[in-house]
């Protein structure tokens, strides 16, 4: 196809008379028009900003529908500006959103693709950016990321070869910047990395102290490689005022007729050189880019390029003149780079990110970390089908015709990682459009599972399917499926490339079920009714009452499926006391499976209670306790909001006990009735690994009690309630689809109100109920090292007509300082401090939104014996305001614009009704000195982001013939080392696309080898190549810049912003050699390869 395309441009070429001889084509940085030395060279930079939706639909973005709600239709953009590039080989233009580009790209005739072509290989066409989509960088996680780079790149690449290489990252509109994606750019093979939006003080600062470029390090762990230069850009992305000359806009042309009243150039002319003087004492070398365009501009490009014609050729005329040292030109974001790389400046450096991001006092960009969080879930599961699907072709050998559903859900992915989309910052009907396009593109693409499975399990490719493999909506926790027969198999897929196991839950009706895993054994399973909040969920369509649960043992990208049948037996009891006391009676029967030491001595629990109770929790063994107990929670209330505004620091250990308690009436009556006191503080919910003592009537957690430590903790719900403001001016702001700012300095409470305690051998819960329209459960699953809270919040009342914000609070002993650690896209940890910027002095008006940061996977805090991590099922936002808390916000719904363009309320509805979501969190409680342990949590982190993905499908088979099935099908030899994860298997043309991560931090043996000839099952690798990240380029052809900066980048970044003092410098890490097919991957390291491969089965 290539090779069909570059023969038939040669023709097209010579025959074209206007276009440069084809000896004198150039692309990339040799196309660029020479910097002057000794004089300012102001880049002239025409561009288009295009959103993958936002105020419209991308379709109605493309073809420039309801122009009532935005004048934007991309198709005129791109055959508007085609034709005038082709006027003039002096114009330039850039291209960045590949969604658009491609969508174009399909619908044009033979003759334009030559034009694009020749325009291409002439450098006059240049492609930035090039993703999929603009990605956001605070909800997005890397393994999304890299996805929609590497399928919007592959599109560039295979269209137009080298000359379609985008070198200069282009993130000018997303609201903040994220370490992580700057390592990913880097790890791409991108020579630097533009920016549009950075906080207002960050920006001063940096425009007062000439930083506005900087070389970025991405990835302390990966130190160099991962370094990018970075720039920001003087006004956002637009032109400089006055100058934007566009059917949108109303600025003055430039009227040359000297015999014209309206003739202005001279003065046209003279505020621009001004503007661009100005700007260049804000930057390190003597060169400028302007930025000239817009949101959809272009239209009717004829518009910019007459009037930058004129600008260009009667500034330089005056320049000339004047003898004044400016000199513009046409350029593109690859040609400012590469003017900037050969000026040699020596750089600051950064070690830190752009978050959060404050446009002025008031507006903290943090709302968005939260808004819409059932899109921003349902965006997570959609990677989870893309990343089983593009497995599952590979394993299962499938048809290459299939490609076409897999990739309409590679481009909906990348739709979805817009900084409109996953941000939730769109209007409402585009919410309902990208979740249209998702859900479409996942039930295309699921085909591909359904054509493994029953190849797998028939062992046959060619046999008509055996089952349905339906999709459930399990986080609704219905199921048409299985709540409709009273037999079906359920079949499990680990897209992880080692075992492990994990609870599953299937909807039912009412009854009794066994579970019967592929080798014929009944694994023990328990049924449990499924609580009247989610049953009302309004979105809900679903019989279910109740759901069987089961502990899965799976194996690495491994499909296995289990029979479940209904058996007839006697009504069990419902009555959860009886229940508990069963539990009780039963407690050894409920242990003797454990092979793994546990820490309780079954026998003598009750003594080891005492045990833990007299030595390690500190209170509520005597009455005096008790009322220190109360009154030290009071003192941590109060102290909350002094903490906040003076940053007072805190003491290690314990808080001070105060002396004369005040108590409620409430407290009163407790005391007074001694022997229920023992009663509601006396219930656990228990694991081999965690034990959680929950306060009897209100379901409340109190205490976490593991092997060697105990550590308070409560799990307590709040709301802000949102400001309200016509947004005239900062004090007027309104909380909104973007921006947070709540009104007071501490949230309302909702306090529980009920309470249920359910334990079996599956699964233990305490469930708690508020009047504020929450629903928790705390929960342990029988083996599994986390503590899962489970939460249903909404319809969130505005029968008040006050927006609200909910959130969690987890409430600990830790001492943290006011500082905690919010991971950046999923990957590595950034340390945060209150009130505090790493690079700057902060003013702070905002005192709460100010400190929220982006979640997309974990938030921790620690002290020397604890730390406390939070691993979140989507992007939420995240802080620590309280000392020993952990807060992330779950919900939103307001009732005003925030008049950042959106132009609706973040006011979302479902059945009529608030939207209500449903969400999950695992808490993990590890030992910060234990590597294994933190270790682990790493290893959770990605079992939570990917996890099994279950189908169900009703059946009239036998038990026994469904054992002669293969319900069993492993796809590595061996689990992959620890510390190292497949980030991607797919296919690549008629090769594999591997990629292949290290998850660790760098320590003495943090290198690890894996042999690739040992990891799958059915394929052989026969050989590789390797990429960069994206691969686009062939590593070995790849050579990175390199900057010279002021200072030496420290060690850690993490490390460095406590002690400022004693900082290490990074030192470079070894060189390590491959082992022909045995690869070694160092710290952090990332590697992508192209793989030769055979089936052999
Ligand atoms: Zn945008």
């Amino acid at each position: 196809m290539t090779m069909f395309i570059a023969v038939l441009l040669l023709c097209v070429t010579l025959a074209q008379g206007s276009v440069l001889r084809e000896t004198e084509e150039k692309c990339g940085y040799e196309s660029c028009t020479q910097a002057k030395e000794g004089v300012l060279n102001v880049h002239i930079v025409p561009h288009t900003h295009d959103d993958v939706g936002w105020l419209k639909t991308v379709d109605q973005y493309y073809f420039g529908s309801r122009n009532n709600i935005q004048l934007a239709g991309v198709q005129y953009i791109l055959d508007s500006v085609v034709k005038e590039l082709w006027q003039d080989p002096k114009r330039r233009f850039m291209y960045v959103e590949t969604a658009f580009f491609w969508k174009w790209w399909v619908r044009q005739s033979d003759d334009t693709k030559h034009k694009v072509h020749a325009l291409v290989r002439q450098g006059r066409l240049q492609f930035v950016g090039g993703a999929w989509s603009m990605n956001d960088e605070a909800a997005t996680h890397y393994q999304s990321t890299v996805d929609q780079f590497t399928w919007g790149l592959s599109k560039l690449n295979e269209t137009f070869g080298p000359c379609g290489l985008p070198r200069v990252g282009w993130q000018i509109d997303p609201f903040g910047h994220s370490r992580e994606f700057a390592s990913v750019v880097a790890g791409m093979g991108y020579d630097g990395l533009l920016l549009g939006r950075i906080d207002f003080q960050d920006k001063a600062r940096r425009l007062r102290s000439r930083s506005m470029e900087t070389l970025w390090r991405g990835d302390d762990e990966l130190g160099k490689p991962s370094d990018i230069f970075t720039g920001v850009l003087y006004n956002t992305y637009s032109p400089p005022p006055g100058f934007c000359f566009d059917v949108l806009c109303t600025d003055e042309p430039i009227i040359d007729d000297p015999d014209s009243p309206l003739y202005n150039v001279d003065s046209r002319v003279s505020t621009f050189l001004e503007y661009a003087t100005n700007q260049s004492k804000h930057y390190l070398t003597n060169n400028v880019v302007v930025t000239m365009g817009g949101d959809f501009t272009y239209q009717d490009a004829a518009m910019w390029y007459q009037n930058l014609d004129k600008l260009i050729e009667y500034a330089n005329l005056k320049a000339a003149k004047d003898g004044l040292k400016i000199k513009l030109f046409y350029s593109t974001p690859d040609c400012y780079l590469k003017a900037v790389k050969d000026a040699k400046p020596t750089l600051p450096t950064k070690q830190d990110d752009f978050f959060p991001y404050a446009s002025d006092p008031t507006a903290f960009w943090t709302g968005y970390f939260t808004s819409r969080p059932t899109t921003k879930y349902f965006e997570r599961e959609g990677n989870g089908y893309l990343q089983m699907v593009k497995q599952l072709q590979v394993l299962g050998g499938l048809e290459e015709h299939n490609r076409f559903v897999l990739n309409e859900l590679k481009s909906a992915m990348g739709v979805m990682q817009h900084h409109d989309a996953i941000t939730g910052t769109e209007k409402q009907a585009v919410t309902h459009d990208y979740e249209r396009i998702l859900h479409s593109a996942i039930e295309d693409a699921v085909i591909i599972a359904r054509q493994a499975f029953n190849k797998f399990i028939q062992r046959d490719a060619l046999k008509p399917p055996m089952f349905s493999f339906d999709r459930c909506r399990f986080n609704e926790s219905s199921c048409h499926t299985s709540e409709t027969s009273d037999t079906f198999v359920v079949t499990v897929y680990n897209p992880l490339a080692w075992n492990l196991k994990e609870a599953i839950k299937i909807p039912v009706l009412d009854g009794n079920y066994e579970v019967y895993a592929p080798n014929g054994e009944k694994i023990e399973s328990q049924l449990i009714d499924i609580p009247e909040a989610v049953r009302n969920i309004p979105t809900r369509q679903s019989n279910a009452t109740h759901e069987v649960a089961f502990i899965a043992y799976l194996h690495g990208l491994g499909v296995k499926s289990f029979y479940i049948k209904k058996v007839k037996k006697m009504k069990r009891d419902l009555n959860n006391k009886k229940r508990e006391n069963d539990y009780y009676a039963n407690i050894n029967e409920y242990f003797k499976d454990i092979k793994e030491k546990s820490y309780i001595d079954i026998k003598n629990i009750e003594e080891f209670e005492k045990d833990v109770l007299e030595e390690k929790v500190p209170i509520l063994n005597t009455d005096t306790e008790i009322l220190e107990n109360v009154q030290m929670l009071r003192d941590t209330e109060n102290s909350r909001f002094g903490m906040l505004v003076k940053n007072m620091e805190v003491k290690k250990g314990r808080m001070e006990k105060s002396h004369y308690p005040v108590m409620s009436e409430e407290e009163m009556r407790m005391l007074s009735d001694e022997p229920a006191i023992v009663e509601r503080f006396d219930d656990y919910l228990e694991n081999e690994h965690i034990k959680v003592r929950i306060e009897k009537t209100t379901g409340e957690v109190t205490h976490v009690i593991l092997p060697d430590r105990t550590l308070n903790m409560k799990v307590k719900m709040y709301y802000w309630t949102g400001c309200v403001g016509d947004n005239s001016n900062t004090t007027e702001r309104s909380s909104g689809a973007y921006i947070f700012r709540p009104k007071t300095t501490t949230p309302i409470e909702i306090p529980y109100t009920h309470s249920d305690i359910i334990k079996g051998p599956v699964l233990q819960e305490a469930r708690t109920t508020t009047d504020g329209n929450v629903f928790n459960t705390i929960r342990l699953y029988k083996g599994l090292n986390f503590l899962e809270h489970d939460f249903v919040v909404g319809p969130i009342s505005i029968d008040d007509k006050v927006g609200k914000e909910y959130i969690v609070r987890y409430k600990s002993n830790v001492v943290n300082n006011g500082i905690f650690y919010t991971d950046s896209n999923g990957r590595q940890m950034l340390k945060r401090k209150l009130n505090e910027r790493p690079q700057w002095n902060l003013t702070l008006e905002e005192p709460i939104a100010g400190n929220y940061y982006p979640v997309t996977n974990k938030i921790y805090i620690e002290d020397d014996q604890n730390r406390l991590a939070v691993l979140t099922d989507r992007a939420e936002g995240g802080t620590s305001l309280v000392e020993g808390d952990i807060e992330l916000m779950l919900h939103r719904r307001l009732l005003h614009d925030d008049a950042f363009g959106v132009g609706e309320a973040l006011n979302e509805v479902a059945n009529g009704k608030g939207l209500v979501m449903r969400g999950r969190h695992r808490i993990m409680l590890s030992n910060p000195t234990d590597n294994n342990e933190l270790l682990q949590e790493r290893k959770q982190v990605l079992q939570f982001h990917l996890q099994p993905i279950v189908f169900v499908s009703s059946t009239t088979m036998e038990y026994k013939d469904w054992l002669t099935l293969n319900n069993c099908f492993v796809g590595i030899q061996t689990d992959l080392p620890l510390g190292v994860h497949l980030l991607t298997l797919e296919p690549w043309a008629d090769k594999l696309l591997l990629r292949l991560e290290n998850y660790m931090d760098r320590s003495a043996n943090s290198t690890v080898e894996v042999d690739l000839t040992k990891i799958f099952n059915i394929i052989t690798i026969k050989s590789f190549k390797e990429t960069t990240l994206a691969a686009n380029q062939w590593l070995d052809s790849y050579n990175k810049w390199t900057w010279e900066t002021q200072n030496e980048f420290t060690e850690s970044f993490n490390k460095a912003y406590d002690n400022f003092g004693e900082i290490n410098t990074a030192t470079d890490d070894v060189d390590v050699n491959d082992d022909g097919l045995k690869i070694k991957l160092k710290a952090k390291q990332i590697r992508t390869f192209i793989v030769d491969y055979e089936m052999t089965e």
